[in-house]
This record gives C-alpha cells, sequence and structure tokens, in this order.
C-alpha cells in the first residue's frame, strides 16, 4: 500500500496524477495508518521558472520531490515570465501547476496591456490560482493607483473564475483589506502570501475567509510572526518558499528551493508544539482545498 505513493511521487517523467498520492496519503492518515506513507508538502509559491535556477532546474524539482514537496504552485509576475512558466510546467506535469497574474512591482505604464495578456491566458489555458497580486508600497509608490486598480481587477477575474487569489502585501495589508471589504464578495478565497502580521491581522485576514502563506521568514530569529502563530488555527495556514528568494534558516541570504519546505514545517511545529506531521497534513489539505477544490476536474497541461 506504500509503495503506489512513493512510486509515483518520484515517476515525473510520466504523466501521472501526483495528486492521486496525496489523496492516499490522507486516507492512511485519516485511518490512523500514516506510518505507511511519508510526509506530502505542498509548496504553494514559487518562482521556479527564474533564471536562478537556470543551472540545475531538474534536479532542484528532483530534490523538492525527495523531501516529500512533491506540489509547486508557481504564480507569474508579468509578460516576460509567462512562457518560461508555462514551458515548466509543461515539462513537469503533476509537479508544476501554473497560476496567472500581474505582479504589482510590475504595474507600470503598460499595465493595461499586461492586464489583457492576463485576461487573455485566463480565457486560453489552464490555470490553478489568480496571481502573483496585490499591492507593493516598500518598492515604489509611483504607481500606486494602478497598482490598487490593477488589484481589483484581479478580483474580479477570481470571481469569474472561482479561483483562489494569491496577494501580495508588502508595506500594504491594510490597503488590501479595506479592497478586500469594500469588494465584499464572500465567495473570494486565497493566500495573503509571506504573511507576517499581529494576531489581530492575522484574524482580519482569515476572518475574510483566506488563508496565511508562512515562508522562510518564520526561521528569522525574532520575526514577529513566531508569536502571532501561537493564536492561529491550523486551519488558515499554507506554507510557501517565494524561491528563489527568503530562504530559510540555515541558508537565510542563499538561493532558495521548494526542498527547504520542510524547515518551515519544522520550525512551525517547534513554535506551536504541534507535531511535524500534523503540520504537514493540514497544510497540505488546506492548500489541495484552494487549489484543487473537489469535483473540479483539471488538466495537468496546458
Ligand atoms: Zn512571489
Amino acid at each position: 500500500m506504500c509503495l503506489a505513493p512513493v512510486e509515483i511521487a518520484t515517476v515525473s517523467a510520466e504523466k501521472v496524477n501526483l495528486l492521486s498520492a496525496y489523496k492516499i496519503y490522507w486516507y492512511l492518515n485519516s485511518v490512523g495508518m500514516r506510518y505507511l506513507c511519508p510526509m506530502k508538502l505542498i509548496d504553494t509559491h514559487t518562482h521556479l521558472y527564474l533564471e536562478e535556477f537556470e543551472p540545475d532546474r531538474a534536479e532542484m524539482i528532483g530534490r523538492a520531490v525527495d523531501a516529500g514537496v512533491g506540489i509547486m504552485m508557481l504564480p507569474n509576475i508579468d509578460s516576460s515570465s509567462l512562457e518560461p512558466m508555462l514551458k515548466l510546467a509543461g515539462e513537469f506535469p503533476g509537479h508544476c501547476f501554473p497560476m496567472i497574474g500581474l505582479h504589482p512591482t510590475s504595474v507600470k505604464e503598460n499595465y493595461r496591456e499586461e492586464l489583457s495578456l492576463v485576461e487573455k491566458m485566463l480565457q486560453a489555458k489552464n490555470f490553478y490560482g489568480v496571481g502573483e497580486c496585490g499591492i507593493d508600497l516598500y518598492w515604489d509608490k509611483t504607481f500606486a493607483r494602478e497598482q490598487e486598480y490593477v488589484f481589483r481587477h484581479h478580483i474580479e477575474l477570481a470571481a469569474g473564475s472561482g479561483l483562489p487569489l494569491v496577494i501580495h502585501i508588502r508595506e500594504s495589508f491594510n490597503e488590501v483589506i479595506r479592497i478586500l471589504k469594500d469588494v465584499n464578495n464572500p465567495h473570494l478565497k486565497g493566500i495573503f502570501h509571506c504573511f507576517s502580521g499581529s494576531v489581530e491581522q492575522a484574524k482580519q485576514a482569515t476572518g475574510l475567509g483566506f488563508s496565511l502563506g508562512l515562508g522562510g521568514v518564520i526561521t528569522f530569529k525574532n520575526n514577529k510572526m513566531q508569536e502571532t502563530l501561537k493564536h492561529i488555527g491550523l486551519e488558515h495556514l499554507v506554507l510557501e518558499t517565494d524561491a528563489p528568494f527568503l530562504a530559510p534558516v540555515p541558508y537565510r541570504g542563499k538561493r532558495n528551493e521548494p526542498a527547504y519546505i520542510p524547515l518551515i514545517a519544522e520550525k512551525v511545529a517547534e513554535i506551536t508544539g504541534i507535531g511535524v506531521e500534523e503540520i504537514a497534513e493540514a497544510t497540505s489539505a488546506n492548500a489541495m482545498r484552494l487549489f484543487f477544490p473537489e469535483g473540479k476536474a483539471y488538466k495537468t497541461e496546458n
């Protein structure tokens, strides 16, 4: 019984359905036979198509699968990342799943053009989320108004398609909450990517039906999120790397990759006092519910 999911998880060249391996894992967990099957984790946010991975992309994905991270969700950045992202998803079906969106730091003079490409792609191909979108007031506020316009448009696209939103909130948590409250659509779902706010902020986000994305930052010394985490239920959490950025300790400052997701899971286990297997099971189940809801058929290829 144990062999089937392990085999499926490692045969990436064949077009197998890895999702069934995850389902077997949760079934074994639910009937108390967790020991029969290795831990399964999901990296809900990783930019593996970027040039940082050019020299060893296949090996890096192999390391992720070996570490139990068989599913990697790819948020888009802009028109320049679209082709490499779709190529990667095509090369690793069942492992790499693309999303479509315009990153807030890519909102410039040509944002209308970029936005119409997002719309066109969403109609033409199969995507698993709307993102990376949101607002970034850390790097540059020049296009703050345009960023809001673009974000609101992404919310409409998510509402229309039923896909989850993957939201970037750098120095913009209050703006994002204001917009989501203004839109006031109870059917919206998604992730506050790289969340590291207060308990009150966490409750605001989860109160709107959103999950919190935890990444390498949680392993950094004295990070505020370590305290917040103690007050937030597991049902609201998903794991992410944001690779190649924000590598967890002990790789802080180096290139990040999905194989480091277990380090984040272990840190969450240490902070909350909950077993790492339970963290893996809950966060992966939360991610599956968001990106692969029951009853919705997905192709593994574009
Ligand atoms: Zn990102």
